[in-house]
């Protein structure tokens, strides 16, 4: 398995936010975490990255025991992140913010690699545009390149199609499948559009209050499962 979790569970100071989390990946997979606003997605993410304030269990990606280390090496261990709202540098230029993530990563400092660029010819055109300037769809572009810079092993996107327009999550949800099929990029991605999750993902997990409440692969998601954990 290239991703490993053990009975994980995750603290913000004294307040647990996950527990008994536990699931595995292989290579080439994607995973969508599912859930009502509040759960625990975006934690579950963020532990991935290193960044609640403290985690128990065990978190292995590639043989590595990683439960330990501090973000920036687990950049350097293999997982890419789009965080959520992008958090795209506005006054810094395409260019600069994809430059961001190729000092996180494993490849050369500095230089741009040409594949986190073939997917995105908007930002190719726009290199000296600045950041702020885009549209949400286009940032969403540019956070994934920027992700995409550090050659991630494990692609984290958390809320890629929130606040995009409805024509534009057509078009992120293309791009992140062809991310996966074409280019056997491992994700995991937490999503609200049922309809995107049924496109890319080849498992699923639903949480509830910090827990893993059911899993399985994408077509045993039933319709049951969606109104019992994602209807409001
Ligand atoms: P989701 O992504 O499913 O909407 P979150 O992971 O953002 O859920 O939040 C899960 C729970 O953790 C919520 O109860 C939220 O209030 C709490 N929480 C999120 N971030 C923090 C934080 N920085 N400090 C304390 N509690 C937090």
């Amino acid at each position: 398995m290239l991703l490993t979790l053990e009975n994980v569970a995750s603290y913000y100071g004294r307040t647990r936010v996950l527990q008994n989390i536990s699931l595995e990946l292989a290579q080439g997979e994607c995973l969508c975490v599912l859930g009502r606003n509040g759960v625990g997605k975006t934690t579950l993410v963020r532990t991935l990255m290193g960044l609640t304030d403290s985690t128990q269990g065990r978190i292995m990606l590639n043989g590595q025991d990683i439960t330990a280390l501090p973000t920036h090496r687990r950049a350097m261990a293999g997982f890419g992140y789009v965080p959520q709202g992008r958090q795209i540098l506005g006054a810094f230029s395409v260019r600069e913010n994809i430059l961001v993530g190729t000092f996180a990563g494993r490849g050369k400092r500095g230089e741009i690699p040409a594949e986190c660029l073939d997917l995105f010819p908007y930002l190719r055109e726009n290199f000296d545009r600045r950041g702020g300037l885009l549209s949400g769809g286009q940032q969403q572009q540019l956070a994934i390149a920027r992700a995409l810079a550090l050659k991630p092993e494990v692609l984290l996107l958390d809320e890629p199609t929130d606040g995009i327009q409805p024509n534009i999550v057509r078009e992120i949800g293309q791009m992140l499948l062809h991310l996966n099929r074409e280019r056997g990029l491992t994700m995991i991605l937490t999503e609200q559009h049922i309809k995107v999750a049924r496109q890319i993902g080849h498992a699923f997990i639903m949480m509830d209050n910090g827990k893993i409440a059911a899993a399985g692969r994408i077509d045993e998601m039933t319709d049951e499962l969606i109104a019992r954990h994602m209807a409001i």
